[in-house]
């Protein structure tokens, strides 16, 4: 029932409309004349102004023909990583990607299609459907900030999907929380040739800690980085300053405390250290911030919104398994607020390169699943 040509077209459209994060506009505004076209309501809120960004979130509801069936959330982002200032789209039959000078923006260009399509032909094959309430999100690659900032009580639906993972006919039910680790190691600079005794050394005791550290994939459920590490003045210089950027992820909280404890507790060993110039004792000192950058999702293959995906696929004749993934997106947030959500693969490849592809089929496949999704939640 997808009009697959018209998918086409609409996708093409809109990979072409550059929206890297916080510059949204153009693509927000194309979207909201075509959801309005469709009969939706649409409203703007006030995330771009909070977040140094050109536009808001977007809501736009349509009305259902079913009394009494539940809403359905189903949501997107907007925005793409770069590069993509412009971006040359190059189209080989149902393949579709760039000329490698950009990402393609199919993430998550192919969830939204997906989601217009799918609610286009609800309606106008007068598909039973509740009211059905579509998100579309801004700043989503970068800490997920256009979902942090949506007011989740203006929706009326308990439960959806997000579109936004590669593969297809896959649900994501499982990903991780994250806490963002930064470290700042204080030493005592010096003279490096002439006193270097009389030091305290931030970059040796980076080292230290790091080389006992449990990084990468810490175990099945946890991974552990540091991305980022900066320090000294120069060669000459015994360093008294190095700071550290990094990350732990884990589908289980227990877990991402330990290896959150696990790195401070290396990072303050290091730092066990000083030195007596006189009678004065300088102590070396780490200065360890964790923040909770977000929540885990974790639904149960009992959920509804799960039980209805894997029934739509059914109908299609397809398997859509369920499973983890260790990347974060807007699920995470809304199921922190309480939503039952799901996050479906939408068709989009190799993200996050310039080798960024998309099989048109596939986001036919997903539009298809989402469309006998609304239809199964309007008996649910
Ligand atoms: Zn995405």
């Amino acid at each position: 029932m997808i009009n697959a040509i018209r998918l086409k077209e609409e996708f093409l459209e809109l990979v072409s409309i550059a929206s890297l994060s916080r510059r949204e506009r153009a693509v927000s505004r194309r979207l909201e004349s075509i959801l309005k076209g469709m009969g939706a309501g649409v409203e703007a809120d006030d995330a771009g102004e909070r977040i140094g960004g050109d536009t808001g979130n977007m809501l736009a509801r349509f009305p259902g023909n079913t009394p009494g069936a539940p809403p359905l959330l189903l949501s997107a982002h907007m925005d793409t990583v770069g590069p993509a200032e412009a971006i040359h789209v190059v189209v080989d039959g149902d393949i579709i990607r760039t000329d490698h000078t950009s990402v393609l923006g199919g993430d998550d260009k192919t969830g939204i299609v997906a989601i217009l399509e799918a609610i286009r032909v609800a309606r106008e094959r007068s598909i039973p459907h509740g009211d059905i309430e579509v998100v579309l999100t801004i700043c989503e690659e970068f800490g997920l900030l256009g979902a942090k900032h949506f007011d989740t009580s203006r929706l009326r639906a308990r439960r959806g999907l997000v579109l936004d993972v590669d593969g297809v006919c896959e649900l994501v039910t499982r990903a991780p929380a994250a806490n963002r680790v930064n470290v700042t190691l204080h030493g005592l600079a010096a003279h490096a040739g002439v006193c270097p005794e009389q030091g305290l050394d931030a970059v040796h005791m980076a080292a230290e800690a790091i080389a006992g550290m449990k990084l990468g994939r810490v175990d099945g459920e946890t991974t552990a980085n540091l991305g980022v590490i900066q320090g000294g003045l120069a060669s000459n210089i015994v360093p008294d300053r190095v700071t550290i950027r990094g990350e732990t992820r884990s589908l289980s909280l227990d877990k991402l405390e330990r290896q959150t404890a696990h790195r401070r507790g290396r990072f303050e060993a290091a730092a066990a250290r000083s030195v007596r110039i006189g009678d004065r004792v300088h102590q070396a000192r780490a200065d360890v911030q964790v923040e909770r950058q977000y929540e885990p999702l974790q639904i149960g293959d009992q959920a509804v919104i799960v039980r209805l995906v894997r029934e739509a696929a059914r109908a299609l004749g397809r398997i859509c398994p369920t499973r983890a993934t260790g990347g974060a997106s807007d699920a995470n947030i809304f199921a922190a607020r309480g939503l039952e959500v799901a996050n479906l693969a939408c068709g989009m490849r190799e993200i996050h390169t310039v080798n960024e592809w998309v099989d048109i089929r596939d986001v036919v496949l997903t539009a298809e699943l989402v469309l006998e999704t609304i239809r199964l939640n309007a008996a649910a």
